[in-house]
């Protein structure tokens, strides 16, 4: 059976560019890129090779450029290391809807005496920008506000954001993960502080990310040890790795056209035929500021995880807008952020899409969706007639 993979902003599969380009690091060019000789230094020459690649895509410069480990590790070196330069200044900015590296961080951040703001969004999912504003005070050590929603893919102003936190000379933040190589993104038009990426959701392997720091930030490293990245982060470098995210940069860059005129065309076709085929269903997060690639869509008076594991015997690969946490099932904060009622919340569906996929990806789930949801609603107590009448259960 085919895999039919609509689950992109979970990961990516690893370009085939991608691969060949890091095998050799894996293989015969094994050197310390930190190594006087000659072996070491061809290694180096690579890395910082991909290092340009990286900067390119971001419209920075490479001395921006720190290379971590992952999306969550750069998340929490911002917002650690802003903390740590303004020792005087005890208030987080951040929104109700951000991933976990962000959202876990502040919770703990606000339980050790931070005062932490989280911004609301509305029914669309939109950031409430005049809350956002008032809440800037002098106070205030760090925004940290996500470019890009990883469950909606609704895209928040975050360089407006930016510009009025840099007028009251307030450090800024964002979480790009979702973002980057799915919009244009140029740091040299902007005035944010920092920024995270992670390879994993742009066709390069898990267990690489970037921290973006523009030039005369205050920084402190999260890991303390060598020299590495200018000693702004210690441990010897994942060398096959960086060498995969730049190659997987340069791909981005190259597919940035076709993210929003391919992919989004694509995703149009899937929304579109979801909601001729199936009564009663809706899609989270506004149209109009939203990436190219993603579609949530709650199906009422059901469960996501039904949906899931019924799409799975025919290959389709998608995620669920509830998270099983001890035993029960919990619709996602973000949802609940925006005010999704929990009938609808427990039933959402994230299909998120790539350059990869196809029109026969998109048209399998409008074929194969809609007697999934008809099965699962015949079996609801909430769903009595099929005009879909509410049962009083
Ligand atoms: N931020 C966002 C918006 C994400 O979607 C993710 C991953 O899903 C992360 C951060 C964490 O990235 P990583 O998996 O590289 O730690």
């Amino acid at each position: 059976m085919k895999t039919v993979y609509l689950d992109n902003n979970a990961t990516t599969m690893v370009a085939r560019e991608v691969v060949e380009e890091m095998l050799p690091y894996l293989g015969e060019y094994y050197g310390n890129p930190s190594s006087m000789h000659t072996f070491g230094g061809q290694v180096a020459h690579k890395v910082a090779e991909a290092r340009l690649k990286i900067a390119s895509l971001l419209g920075a410069d490479p001395e921006e450029i720190i290379i971590t480990s992952c999306g969550t590790e750069s998340d929490n070196t911002a917002i650690l290391s802003a903390l740590a330069n303004n020792p005087s200044k005890n208030h987080i900015i951040t929104s109700r809807v951000e991933h976990p590296a962000v959202k876990v961080l502040c919770e703990g951040l606000a339980r050790k005496g931070y005062r932490v703001t989280f911004i609301p969004v509305d029914p669309e999912g939109r950031l409430d920008m005049d809350e956002y504003a008032a809440s800037l005070t002098p106070d205030t050590a760090i925004v940290s506000i996500m470019w890009a929603n990883n469950e909606t893919g609704v895209i928040f102003p975050v360089e407006t954001a930016a510009r009025l936190a840099r007028e009251r000379g307030i450090l800024f933040h964002t979480d790009a993960v979702q973002a980057i190589g799915k919009i244009p993104v140029n740091m040299k038009g902007n005035t944010i502080d920092m920024l995270s990426l992670s390879g994993h959701k742009l066709h390069a392997p898990k267990g690489v990310g970037v921290l973006y720091v523009r030039k005369g930030t205050k920084f402190s490293p999260f890991l303390i040890g060598g020299h590495q990245e200018k000693g702004r982060r210690g441990g010897t470098e994942n060398v096959p790795s960086i060498i995969a995210l730049g190659k997987a940069c340069e791909l981005a860059a190259a597919n940035l056209d076709k993210e929003n005129t391919y992919v989004r065309e694509l995703r149009d076709r899937l929304e579109r035929g979801l909601l001729t085929a199936i009564p009663q269903c809706k899609v989270n997060g506004t149209k109009d500021e939203r990436l190219p690639n993603t579609l949530n869509i709650s199906f009422e008076f059901i469960e996501g995880e039904s949906i899931l594991l019924l799409m799975d015997q025919f290959g389709i690969c998608a995620s669920s807008g509830s998270a099983c946490t001890s035993g029960s099932l919990q619709p996602s904060h973000v949802l609940r952020a925006m005010g999704v009622p929990y009938t609808m919340a427990h039933g959402s569906v994230r299909f998120s899409l790539s350059v990869y996929n196809t029109a026969e990806d998109v048209d399998l789930v409008i074929k194969e969706l809609p007697p999934i949801i008809e099965k699962l609603r015949v079996l609801s107590p909430y769903w009595a007639t099929p005009q879909g009448a509410c049962a009083t259960a």
